[in-house]
């Protein structure tokens, strides 16, 4: 039976990539509190937030650093156009994102979205700039996820997201991604990375002129089913931009602020990036806001007397207060913790933990990064994911299958209780769900992240 709450939604609320007829059998849960790494359900029941709740969550929910700080600047400034006015956490923000990255000139948006929209509009406006207008391609990897406005989803090859909109994008160019789990037998992740990087290579040399930008997701594409790659990709990448200037957009929407080992992912490779986009952890989880940063030369080039060179594009809360004072409170409690090392640690023990699912007998490709593992379950349950999905949620454990790829991306703050009760619930809830294999249909259905 759904909740009185859970009815009203089904009616009222058109939910996010979901095919609303689903919540006939599965409506939606509703929640009505969270705290650290659980959400509390109307009936009092526990959930553990697997998933960051679409990887957004970094310290727990309701952090109360996080909570103190919104709730001063909410009794100081809740907003003021970012044009013509500015305001001290937007600066701070700012000050702070280029001391981390080492890039500047924080332009802000509001989901992950609007920040690859704002990269490409800026990579290719810069070359328009440069007198090079014929440089306004994009180029992006197979597998690729930055995000579902026109735009963007134009650089994302999720044919299931892209499909129903063909006829509304001018699509971008794709190339092979260095997804470690084709490497032939003898080979390494960093020989496919090479092999990767030849592609692009091919590529590039054939369509430079016309290519503004190569936008990836470092180390991990995450939607396209938690895809790893060798960090070598990455230096191989950037040399090739530098020799055929095209720029290099590093979306770490998903990647940044730890997930992957390091503050950012691209820092693995010891390179720098053209644009940064970041997003979900930037507030721990709280606000929506989106931040693109980039060099001085890109900047420079936009720096003139003539209003048409500057970067005519704005959203009306950009660099929202309370947002920006989100972020902030976030970035503090990386320093007070010595986030990484907690986390290296935190990522011994749930690997330890996980080993008895990375060693059942239907997981292939059991791999870990950072904060991040996921299997890939051998079965021919066409309906996996959702099947998964349920049988998790009944054992108090949200986790959410892409296709036949089960994973987990949790906050950072799981205590031993926590730990325990995701480690064995995930192992229970795959064993449920093959159980089901007898019998169930073999009707195909879609991934969705
Ligand atoms: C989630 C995501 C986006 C889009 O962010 P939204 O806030 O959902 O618009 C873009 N790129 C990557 C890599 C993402 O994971």
């Amino acid at each position: 039976m759904p909740s009185a709450l859970a009815a009203r939604s089904s009616a009222s609320v058109w939910h996010p990539c979901t095919q609303m007829q689903r919540h006939e059998a599965d409506p939606p849960l509703a929640i009505v509190r969270a705290q650290g790494p659980w959400l509390y359900t109307e009936g009092g029941a526990r959930i553990l937030d697997g998933i960051s709740s679409w990887w957004v969550n970094l310290f727990g929910h309701c952090h109360p650093h996080i909570q103190a700080a919104l709730t001063a600047q909410l009794a100081q400034l809740d907003h003021v156009m970012l044009a013509g006015f500015t305001h001290a956490p937007v600066v701070e923000l700012s000050e702070r994102l280029a001391q981390l990255s080492g890039l500047g000139h924080a332009f802000y948006g509001s989901d992950g979205a609007s920040a690859t929209e704002i990269a490409l509009k800026m990579s290719a406006h810069y070359w328009r700039n440069q007198g090079r207008p014929e440089k306004s391609g994009f180029v992006g990897l197979a597998g690729g996820y930055h995000g579902e406005t026109v735009g963007a989803l134009a650089v994302t090859d999720i044919p299931l997201f892209r499909a129903a909109y063909a006829p509304l994008l001018r699509l971008a160019a794709t190339v092979p991604s260095p997804d470690a789990r084709s490497a032939q037998p003898g080979e390494s992740a960093a020989d496919v990375a090479q092999r990767a990087a030849a592609a692009l290579h091919d590529w590039l040399a054939a369509h430079h002129q016309h290519t503004a930008a190569l936008i990836l997701e470092p180390l991990a594409q995450c939607a396209a089913g938690m895809v790893f790659y060798d960090a070598q990709y990455l230096r191989l990448a950037r040399a090739l931009c530098d020799r055929y200037q095209v720029h290099l957009v590093a979306d770490e929407i998903a990647v940044g602020f730890g997930r992957t080992g390091t503050l950012f992912a691209h820092q693995q490779a010891g390179i720098r990036p053209d644009f940064l986009c970041l997003s979900k952890g930037l507030t721990g989880g709280t606000l929506a806001l989106s931040a693109v940063l980039t060099t001085d030369t890109v900047y420079q080039a936009f720096y003139a007397d003539e209003v048409a060179r500057g970067f005519l594009h704005s959203h009306s809360y950009t660099g929202n207060p309370l947002a920006c004072r989100a972020a902030l409170a976030t970035l503090e409690l990386w320093q007070q913790h010595d986030t990484l090392a907690a986390n290296a640690k935190l990522a011994q023990r749930l690997s330890a933990a996980l080993a008895p699912l990375a060693a059942h007998p239907r997981v292939r490709h059991a791999r870990q990064l950072g904060m991040i593992w996921a299997w890939d379950v051998d079965t021919p349950l066409p309906d996996f994911a959702r099947r998964y999905q349920r049988q998790a949620l009944a054992r108090g454990l949200l986790l959410r299958p892409i296709g036949h790829t089960l994973y987990a991306m949790p906050p950072y703050v799981l205590d031993d209780e926590a730990i325990a009760h995701l480690t064995h619930n995930a192992l229970a809830a795959l064993n449920a769900t093959l159980a089901e294999e007898d019998g169930a249909s073999t009707h195909h259905e879609a991934a969705l992240p």
